[in-house]
């Protein structure tokens, strides 16, 4: 594997898919040194975007076991994320907590009542319904569901 980007094709099968992330933790095994034995030993917690463009760990140079990393869209805090916080700073002893967004964040188009509207119409109304029922929000209210 080279530094280069790899953009994978849409049509790639999940054998070619999973081949592709066993070789990349290979590779990645290979490299790993400098591990800290401690989970969390920088005392904190990220909670950052998915967006793949924020690599949290890379951008502060952490090693694995550093950094307790918390993400999904738009780094917003959840019950879920919540949770997990609770469990970084009672279980993992974690004394910072650092909310990370970033610019040009997707998560941000949920501000605009049309891209609203196409998003539903994307999800369709059986996975609406569908949603409802497995969750505490109503997955109509746009704003309260993913914020
Ligand atoms: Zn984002």
């Amino acid at each position: 594997m080279n530094n280069s980007i790899e953009i994978l094709d849409e049509e790639i099968s999940k054998d070619k898919f999973k081949e592709s992330l066993l070789n990349r933790n290979k590779e990645w095994i290979k490299k790993k040194n400098g591990s800290s034995s401690i989970n969390g030993s920088l005392r904190a917690v990220v909670l950052g975007c998915i967006d793949s463009r924020v690599p949290i760990e890379k951008i502060f140079q952490a090693k694995p076991g550093e950094l307790l990393v918390l993400k999904n869209a738009g780094n917003i805090i959840t019950s879920d994320i919540l949770r997990s916080i609770l469990v970084a700073i009672y279980e993992l002893n974690a004394k910072f907590i650092v909310i990370m967004g970033h610019t040009e964040c997707g998560m941000a188009i949920l501000d605009n009542e049309k891209e609203i509207i196409h998003l539903k119409k994307k999800l369709g109304e059986n996975l609406l319904k569908t949603l409802e029922k497995i969750g505490n929000k109503d997955p109509l209210d746009w704003f309260g569901f993913f914020n």
